[in-house]
């Protein structure tokens, strides 16, 4: 079956005035979906891995033909990857987190301005385009870290909780080169609770929304 591009769970002009409706619909509706149609082109004619999910694809890129393998490390990450970003946000969003995401958070970073800092930090410094991250790592501790292009955590055994897009056409429409201040916008569209449901899931990501 293919991959789907998962339907956004608020309108275009929802997380305005933060990120701008026209933005938010060429990111879902062209970026994303042209991650989408790549990644299944790229597994077209292998039923196996078809049948895959795309985040065990993306965890196990080793069991990927070479032929195919950077198309499905670009493409299914920037699939998969897009998917847990439109989930993580939402309208009415923001402020600090509650619940054991919360607490996480306090342990981990010495609480949520630190980690707000740190988190910005990642985001602003990623080198040309990419993504910082709140993860799990394999000792099932909290951690911030970025990756270039459209390369998934799960492939370096941590799992996503947080995706935060830094490519420029994430922002560029209404900041063009101010990345520091979509930056600081995009913590008002951080929907806390939903990270908090992901934290405790011991499951994928995107469980629900797409695959
Ligand atoms: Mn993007």
């Amino acid at each position: 079956m293919a991959y789907q591009l998962p339907t956004l769970k608020y309108a275009y002009d929802a997380l305005e005035p933060f990120i701008d409706a026209r933005t938010v619909e060429i990111h879902h509706s062209k970026h994303h979906k042209t991650y989408v149609d790549r990644f299944n082109a790229a597994l077209d004619g292998q039923p196996a891995l078809q049948a895959m999910k795309p985040e065990d694809l993306i965890a196990n890129l080793d069991k990927v033909p070479e032929a195919i393998r950077t198309a499905v490390r670009n493409n299914g990450g920037g699939a998969i990857n897009h998917s847990l970003y439109w989930d993580i946000l939402g309208p009415g969003a923001g402020g600090e987190p509650k619940g054991k995401i919360g607490e996480a958070i306090a342990a981990e970073f010495g609480g949520f301005k630190a980690f707000k800092e740190k988190l910005a930090d990642a985001a602003v410094t990623q080198f040309g385009s990419g993504w910082a991250w709140l993860v799990v790592n394999k000792e099932g501790k909290l951690e911030i870290i970025k990756t270039a292009n459209q390369d998934s955590p799960l492939s370096m055994g941590k799992r996503p909780v947080l995706a935060f897009d830094v490519w420029e056409h994430a922002y560029y429409l209404k900041y063009q080169n101010r990345r520091p201040e979509y930056v600081e916008a995009f913590f008002s569209v951080i929907n806390w609770r939903r990270v908090d449901e992901l934290y405790w899931a011991d499951q994928k990501p995107c469980s629900g929304c797409c695959c």
